[in-house]
């Protein structure tokens, strides 16, 4: 089956008792068992319940890996990742990786013995001198956040296996239908379920697909630390993934033509979209990626002060954080998204904004941006 019958089939077969065509919400805390000892394969909500089973068959199935595990939010995903670690494990990580991942490990694990290198993976060379024999993990984010940088999944999973370490991947950015990371070798990869895969903006959730023993370790994490989606959250998202494909390809198609746009216009410097010929990523896009997905970040001629100006004055850009959903958002990065990250290594240009480019007509969306501009 190919991706977009998956994305509605897989996990979603019609409910055996009653022949519901949707995945029922199966909002229950706990299962009736046979007999002492004995269960359906479900018996505590927070263990597993039967929506959340139909989500990770769906995310690992359009992941292409053995398994999906799936956590209440991008960030507790993430969390259930660097607790496979232990005290004096070393992590080296995409020196522009999303901020809260950043926070998480520089205030939280860091705590707890994990240590961490804030590298440019764009930097190979940098890259293998910064691996040593603690590092476990290399961790990538391609496209990254807020800056669209693109890696080299295949490159730094070489380096990643010749050190015994395991290549992480956020494909938050680009969704699995426009990159498959396990097809360039990343053992792991992590979602923010919140963006493109819900592609709503109505839920919060996260997802890790990766192979079956570490899935169970994952699993056991799910279980035992307890960062469950609910029934419903869960449901929201499967609702979500079966029209991934349609919309992956209407914001592409969008955002190609404003990035176009944009780079014509005088008052933008620096557009940053993996599509454009001119971007320092754009073949090893082309190679790992059918497409280039919806996200723009550019910089205003005039500072922060102008910056600020344009995100206050589009109308159909809703000024927000977050992206993926279905309505264009803008915001700065700077002082919103990123604001956690001031003053370290991940700092970005205050005069940057970013754009997560929606599926309404192009047109409507190049007007707004001109007039807020303007
Ligand atoms: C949003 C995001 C996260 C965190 O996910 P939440 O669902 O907000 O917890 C992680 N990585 C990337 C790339 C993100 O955009």
């Amino acid at each position: 089956m190919q991706f977009e019958t998956r994305a509605i089939h897989v996990g979603q077969d019609p409910d055996p008792r009653t022949g519901a065509v949707t995945v029922p919400i199966y909002q229950t805390s706990t299962f009736a068992q046979p007999r002492v000892g004995e269960h359906t394969g479900y018996e505590y909500a927070r263990t597993g319940n039967p929506t959340r089973t139909a989500l990770q068959e769906c995310l690992a199935s359009l992941e292409g890996t053995e398994e999906a595990v799936c956590f209440a939010s991008g960030l507790a995903a993430v969390d259930a990742v660097f607790r496979l670690l232990s005290p004096g494990d070393h992590v080296v990580m995409a020196n522009d990786v999303y901020g809260g991942t950043w926070r998480q490990i520089a205030q939280v694990h860091a705590r707890f013995g994990i240590e961490v290198s804030a590298v440019d993976l764009g930097d190979l060379q940098a890259v293998e001198a910064a691996m040593t024999s603690a590092t476990r993990l290399i961790w990538a984010e391609t496209p990254s956040n807020p800056l669209l940088k693109i890696l080299d999944l295949a490159a730094l999973a070489t380096i990643a296996h010749a050190h015994d370490a395991r290549l992480v991947a956020d494909n938050t950015f680009a969704t699995p239908y426009l990159q498959r990371p396990l097809e360039f070798g990343a053992d792991i990869i992590v979602h923010s379920t919140t963006k493109y895969l819900g592609g709503h903006s109505d839920v919060v959730g996260g997802a890790v697909c990766t192979d079956a023993a570490t899935a169970e370790q994952l699993a056991f994490l799910q279980n035992a630390v307890g960062a469950v989606p609910g029934p419903f959250d869960a449901w929201l998202t499967l609702r979500g993934v079966k029209t991934l494909g349609v919309r992956m390809d209407r914001h592409s198609a969008n955002a190609a033509r404003i990035a176009d746009w944009l780079t014509e216009h005088d008052r933008v410097v620096d557009v940053a979209y993996p599509g454009l010929a001119s971007h320092p990523g754009h073949d090893v896009a082309a190679k790992q990626m059918d497409a280039f997905g919806g996200m723009i970040s550019f910089r205003v001629a005039g500072g922060i002060d102008a910056a600020k100006q344009v995100a206050e004055a589009t109308k159909l850009f809703f000024l927000a954080e977050s992206l993926g959903g279905v309505e264009s958002l803008i915001e700065h990065p700077g002082i919103m998204t990123h604001a956690s990250v001031a003053g370290t290594v991940l700092e970005v240009p205050d005069d940057l904004l970013r754009l997560s480019v929606g599926i309404e007509d192009v047109d409507d969306l190049l007007a707004d941006l001109d007039r807020a501009l303007g």
